[in-house]
């Protein structure tokens, strides 16, 4: 975490940032709590995993024995484990479509405290993955606010791999300002330099900090 951190608050000081306006989220998926433990000893907060059953099978005993983790959703959620997800994330960072918006709002109205929501926009319109298509991204917000009274907190997105991904990161904090909201979470273990030059205020960092998935 300290050489991905130091490169973190180089890229800010080098976009005139504060290095307190970029949050290094972990993304622990796949790795085993023996290889979270360590991070969470050395004092780190801040965690996602892409996979609700996995989530639950690691972080309820973590998040008991240490009351400030804060858990985000980065991956595809189904509606029919929304109570697990309320759960056990404290930020969904993948609404990507009414379905799930609605399945929020019933929550909401029978009571449920519900966790900050990004919207997670396709910016590359890669069928392989989820999001809001880019087109639709307006749209889709002033509807989920209109109707349903839920309300983005920022947007997620996930350039193609093997391409820049400047002009993606540029297009995500414009949609941001466009809409009024604040987190921008972009920029990954390959990425996060760019993306930070271009106003992320949240890096989701996997490998770098974990190491190769298998
Ligand atoms: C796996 C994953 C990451 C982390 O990817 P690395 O390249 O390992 O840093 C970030 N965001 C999402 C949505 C992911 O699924």
């Amino acid at each position: 975490m300290e050489s991905v951190r130091a490169q973190v608050d180089e890229a800010a000081a080098a976009a005139s940032r504060a290095s307190t306006d970029v949050a290094v989220v972990a993304v622990s998926k796949t790795k085993p709590v023996e290889a979270i433990q360590p991070l969470i000893d050395s004092g780190h907060r801040l965690f996602a995993e892409n996979r609700i059953q996995e989530a639950k099978a690691k972080w309820p005993p973590l998040k008991a024995a240490n009351s400030d983790l804060r858990l985000h959703l980065v991956g595809g959620l189904q509606t029919n484990k929304m109570n697990d997800a309320l759960t056990l994330f404290d930020r969904i960072e993948s609404v990507d479509r009414e379905s799930l918006v609605d399945a929020l709002a019933r929550k909401r109205d029978l009571g449920a405290p519900l966790p900050s929501l990004l919207m997670q926009i396709n910016v590359g319109e890669e069928p392989q993955k989820g999001g809001v298509p880019p087109t639709e991204a307006d749209a889709f917000a002033a509807w989920a606010a209109r109707e349903r009274n839920i309300c983005f907190e920022g947007v997620m997105g996930v350039p193609p791999v093997n391409e820049d991904p400047a002009p993606y990161f540029a297009w995500l904090r414009d949609t941001r300002d466009r809409l009024g909201l604040s987190v921008l979470s972009m920029g990954m273990s390959a990425d996060f330099g760019t993306a930070i030059a271009f106003g992320a205020t949240h890096v989701r960092i996997g490998s770098a900090l974990f190491g190769e998935r298998s």
